[in-house]
């Protein structure tokens, strides 16, 4: 990972925004710019040099991920963002406003009053939209890790077992494939219970003629895996037959649409055309898809009423689902790789209806 290239595209941006410096908080933001993997870790990034600061816990731990850094170790940021700014000259400093809280925000105007804060949004986050080489192979690993996951598991569906097995043993599955976590709980559904697009799984038992929603993911090296699949446990209801078959039809459509230059609004359009046809349009009930990477949910995001816009190298899922109050839920989720003329799915597990 190039972490000097990309503080250098920040500093670029330090001048659109008028700044001297840009005080980077957000955790995966700090991550991406420096390669620190611990839990607390800031960057302050100037034009004369880049710092980084950290608590008594990581000083070992920066010392090794981020030893191209000057590096400061303290229990509050702002002693030594005050030593740095003075050293720095930094008059005009950028922060991320999506991510100080209103008491940092006051501890910090009170410590620098010889500094102007220039609240920032996005911005580290834009950079981060287009993945470069390095991340695409991470975020193909995470997927191969959850794709081999999902075989395992099926292999061990039963009648009688409880949602909240099966969340387990998709736990252990992607460990066992080489998972260094799971990208978030696991989403396990049977029958009835998959209308509720976000189920969090319980003691429902699994019989004859469910439908299994699943959504769950691996993480290596930081990279997230995002994937929904939705299976049959013996023959499912016709109904439910015929609402698999359009989500299907609606992630085809809305993959096919994915290119670069292409607005997440419209790709969602296309997906959300095909459900509304089929006469279930008030039943899709979540946008089509986000970006994902250092954090399973980040930009860009396919959805009615977002302006964000595809560019080459964007991770995305494409997920539409269809959720019927009383008789069930179908999702089938897939990240993509935004390309010059379209998309190449990241995934290799079956999309059609899959009947155990
Ligand atoms: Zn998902
Ligand atoms: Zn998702």
């Amino acid at each position: 990972m190039d972490h000097g290239l990309r503080r250098q595209r920040l500093l670029e941006r330090c001048s659109e925004l008028d700044v001297d410096g840009f005080l980077v908080t957000r955790l995966a933001n700090v991550r991406y710019l420096t390669g620190f993997t611990g839990s607390n870790g800031q960057l302050l990034l100037g034009r004369e040099g880049a710092a980084f600061v950290t608590d008594g816990r990581y000083t070992e731990q920066s010392r090794r991920e981020v030893p191209d850094l000057e590096r400061f170790t303290a229990q509050r940021l702002a002693d030594p963002l005050l030593d740095w700014c003075r050293g720095a000259e930094i008059r005009r400093l950028a922060f991320e406003a999506e991510e100080v809280t209103v008491a940092r925000h006051e501890d910090l105007v009170d410590k620098l009053p010889d500094v102007t804060l220039v609240a920032s949004r996005s911005v580290v986050e834009g950079l981060r939209w287009s993945k470069d080489a390095d991340e695409l192979v991470l975020l193909r690993a995470a997927q191969r890790v959850t794709d081999d996951a999902f075989d395992d598991v099926l292999d061990r569906l039963a009648v009688g077992l409880t949602e909240r097995q099966v969340a387990l043993d998709v736990e252990m599955a992607l460990r066992r494939h080489g998972a260094d976590a799971q990208a978030f709980d696991p989403i396990v559904a049977f029958g009835e219970q998959a209308a509720e697009p976000h189920h969090s799984p319980g003691r429902r038992i699994l019989e004859e003629g469910d439908l299994i929603k699943m959504d769950f993911g691996a993480v290596v090296d930081g990279y997230h895996a995002d994937m929904t699949r939705t299976v049959a446990f013996g023959a499912p209801a016709p109904e439910l037959r015929k609402i698999h078959d359009v989500v299907r039809q609606a992630q085809e459509a809305g993959i096919d649409a994915v290119r670069a230059g292409v607005g997440g609004a419209e790709v969602d359009a296309v997906a959300r055309h095909v459900i509304a046809d089929a006469g279930y349009g008030d039943r899709f009930t979540h946008g089509l898809g986000h970006g994902v990477g250092l954090e399973i949910h980040e930009g860009p995001g396919l959805g009615a009423t977002t302006e964000d816009v595809l560019p080459v190298g964007a991770v995305v899922t494409v997920e539409p689902g269809v959720y019927v109050p009383g008789l069930g839920g179908v999702r089938i989720e897939d990240m993509v790789e935004v390309t010059a003329d379209g998309c190449e799915v990241l995934g290799t597990s079956n999309r059609e209806l899959i009947e155990l």
